[in-house]
């Protein structure tokens, strides 16, 4: 070390190393503070960094520290709370402190463009008004296409960015209406987040006692405290959430809301927005970067006072702070699984911590390692058994499928039960986690399987398409009626989601059917459309995967069919048991939310297995607690600790082989607190082209898991091999076989 004259800012870039670079100020100005950010020299290039520190001292001998280009902020972007968690993220995940920075700032943010940037618009003359799109169309089809986006648009016009996403090529289209004359390029200030647009609040029911109950407790803490309120789903979670979030906005402090992937729906806004009489800012993929940023700027100056957004929210800088809530907890879309693995639920509880104040997390199904956190006491359980306003839980039945066989997915006592319904008046979701036709495509004669080149995995039949995609990596090749090894007939085995919807179709040929899964809803807003279709009761029987069964409210429905269920029965993985009781006990609870009575049917080739008489015994509570019992015994999450090496590469041996070295740098630390496995192939030992293994490390105590990591991680940058390799350290995995 060698002490500076000037000060030393840390920095930290955009790139795979675990620290933050040394740099001067830049010549012609002041030293920007933390939480501005800089252009800086790195390597031939210019990079966009964050100032993390100030600092004395530095590593390197005064001459060699180079100089930053630019100062980019005139006030900081972050202070010092949001940096401290950004810090943390990097420490608990090892992961390099720069990408964490460019996971946590807002695109536009991390490209180096000001807070308040200036966006290409593309918008419609009044030329456009009188054109003949049909006959440009007959002409020029991509032209009259782009033209119509931007009319549709409005006279604000549409985005360049928003335009790339929509049409990929629109530029070359573009040329053409310019020379026209019937679009032109705007370069206008991007929009401000509005607060003004809100109604009034309006009040919602009268809490019942349980809810009441919960409220209290959430109101005996202004600082910090973690709550699980765990409650069957209607039982009214989002009422208490809301009453406290009124407590918090009506005493000037903001409130963050995470919400799963999925969660964020329009009804869900509409419902905060309308209950509280403020306008959210809105984070989440789907969004225009300039809007989103444009919420971001309004949650770091405290204009918005309400935030929701899905996973990456977590990082968004806060100007008062004064409650985090996390819904639907147990919801696996909060762990990110590439790149920065976190945990977006465990980073709420941290920040919570970090900033003094409550979390709360809200779920009907929640995860063992919360479950156990509240027996050990750290975090408060609240309880909502009961539904609100009167409706009943559905009552769960098992159809034996080895003695009431399904034909293309449909048993007949289900089939008898579905028309019952409808009847009634009532709608039916039939559920099956697996999209596509059929899973397998198997030929009758040779019995060969069509499998993806570039992974170990089954391709999966797409009827109507006339494809077989690999679910993946991606790949789609067209679908041949006959064997590509032996020239016999093929044919597709299993159902998935399609093929269910074409069984439904012929048995119930007059009824509206809907499916809604990732194929259906692929374009956006097709997701939102369908399900408000389906609300409306638009839709008699809904079929689709895991999609359908995540927060949504649908008033008329009154059965739901579980279709396959025994793949999670006999899982491998651990949270095998955990995870089914999660997606069966959420996809239930559509079932009956209003008035009418729900039924839940369940086919499976083995009703005998425990986990059933647990389930309709004692519901997800008893599931949880036999799983949680198991754990202990088996020594697994939450009773240990787990962080997983991964490596792929082209060559087996070479993913292996830089495993093997990770393993060797760990066997002088092996013994009572730490265990190592592997190196083993991964599950799906070959994706899109590459081999994987991985190196497991289990621990019973955190710390020394998290000290191993801390050496192990610049090690394994330096590791010569790892050029060969892509490889990642993923602390408290959740999909480990
Ligand atoms: P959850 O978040 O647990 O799924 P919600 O808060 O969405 O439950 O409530 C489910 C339904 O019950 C909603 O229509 C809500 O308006 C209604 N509800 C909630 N609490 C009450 C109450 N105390 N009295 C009457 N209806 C209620
Ligand atoms: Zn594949």
């Amino acid at each position: 070390m060698t002490r500076q004259k000037q000060p030393v800012l840390k920095v930290a870039v955009n790139v795979p190393l675990s620290r933050a670079f040394d740099y001067l100020p830049p010549a012609d100005g002041p030293a920007p503070p933390p939480g501005c950010r800089v252009r800086v020299p790195f390597g031939p290039r210019q990079q966009i960094g964050l100032v993390l520190a100030h600092s004395t001292a530095s590593d390197l001998a005064p001459g060699k520290i180079r100089r930053c280009t630019a100062s980019l902020d005139e006030t900081p972007l972050l202070r010092e709370a949001d940096l401290r968690l950004l810090q943390f993220t990097s420490d608990y995940y090892h992961h390099p402190v720069g990408e964490v920075v460019a996971a946590a700032l807002p695109a536009l943010l991390r490209q180096g463009k000001p807070l308040h940037p200036v966006v290409e618009t593309i918008v419609a003359t009044d030329l456009a008004g009188s054109t003949d799109v049909g006959a440009l169309a007959k002409r020029a089809p991509r032209q009259a296409e782009l033209l119509e986006t931007v009319t549709d648009a409005g006279g604000n016009g549409i985005e360049a960015d928003q335009l790339t996403e929509l049409l990929p090529q629109w530029r070359r289209a573009a040329s053409g209406l310019f020379g026209k004359g019937l679009i032109e390029r705007v370069e206008v200030r991007a929009p401000d987040f509005d607060e003004a647009v809100a109604p009034d609040a309006q009040s919602g029911p009268t809490l019942n006692q349980d809810q009441q109950e919960a409220l209290t407790a959430l109101r005996g803490s202004d600082g910090f405290a973690a709550f699980l309120l765990e409650g069957v789903t209607g039982s009214g979670k989002t009422e208490v959430y809301l009453q406290r979030m009124q407590d918090m906005i009506d005493t000037g402090r903001q409130v963050l809301v995470l919400v799963p992937e999925i969660g964020l729906t329009p009804q869900l806004v509409a419902r905060l927005r309308k209950r509280l009489g403020v306008e959210p800012a809105l984070l989440h993929s789907a969004l225009p970067d300039s809007v989103r940023l444009a919420a971001w700027r309004a949650a770091r100056t405290g204009a918005a006072r309400l935030v929701v957004g899905t996973r990456s929210a977590i990082f968004t800088p806060l100007a008062n702070p004064g409650l985090i809530i996390v819904d639907e907890e147990h919801d696996p879309s909060f762990k990110q699984q590439e790149g920065l693995r976190y945990s977006a639920r465990d980073l709420a509880i941290v920040r919570a911590k970090q900033l003094d104040v409550p979390v709360v997390l809200g779920t009907a199904t929640p995860t063992l390692e919360m479950l156990h956190h509240c027996e050990k006491g750290n975090y408060a359980h609240l309880h909502l058994p009961q539904r609100a306003g009167g409706a009943q839980p559905p009552a769960i039945r098992l159809i034996d499928t080895v003695r009431a066989p399904a034909t293309d997915g449909i048993s007949e006592p289900l089939a008898a039960a579905i028309g019952t319904h409808l009847e009634a008046g009532g709608q039916v979701l039939v559920f099956l986690n697996r999209r596509g036709f059929a899973p397998t495509l198997i030929c009758s004669s040779c019995g060969h399987v069509a499998e993806c080149d570039r992974c170990d995995s089954r391709l999966t039949v797409h009827a109507r398409q006339r494809q077989l995609r690999c679910h993946h990596c991606g790949h789609a090749r067209p679908l041949d009626d006959h064997c590509g090894e032996c020239g016999e007939v093929v044919k597709p085995l299993g159902e998935g989601t399609q093929r269910l919807e074409e069984a439904l179709r012929q048995r119930f040929p007059d009824r509206r059917i809907t499916r809604i899964d990732s194929d259906s809803t692929r374009l956006r807003g097709a997701m939102t459309d369908a399900l408000d279709e389906a609300r409306e009761g638009a839709a008699d029987i809904l079929v689709g995967t895991q999609m359908l069964s995540k927060g949504h409210h649908f008033p008329g429905l009154s059965l739901v069919g579980i279709v396959n269920a025994d793949q999670g029965l006999f899982g491998t993985d651990f949270r095998s048991a955990e995870r089914m009781g999660q997606s069966i006990v959420q996809v239930a609870g559509r079932a009956g939310r209003a008035e009418r009575a729900g039924e839940v049917l369940i086919q499976t080739a083995f009703p005998g297995n425990p986990f059933w008489a647990t389930l309709i015994g004692s519901g997800y509570p008893g599931v949880a607690a036999g799983a949680l019992a198991e754990r202990e015994i088996t020594r697994w999450p939450p009773f240990t600790r787990l962080a997983l090496v991964r490596s792929a590469a082209h060559r087996q041996a070479d993913a292996r082989e830089f495993l093997e070295h990770a393993r060797q740098r760990l066997e002088g630390h092996c013994g009572d607190t730490l265990r190592v496995l592997g190196p083993v192939d991964a599950p799906m030992a070959r994706k899109a082209g590459r081999y994987r293994a991985q190196l497991l490390l289990q621990s019973s105590d955190r710390n020394a898991l998290h000290g191993v990591l801390r050496e192990l991680r610049p090690a394994l940058e330096q590791d010569p091999f790892a050029r060969k390799v892509r490889w990642s350290i993923d602390v408290d995995p959740i999909e480990l076989f």
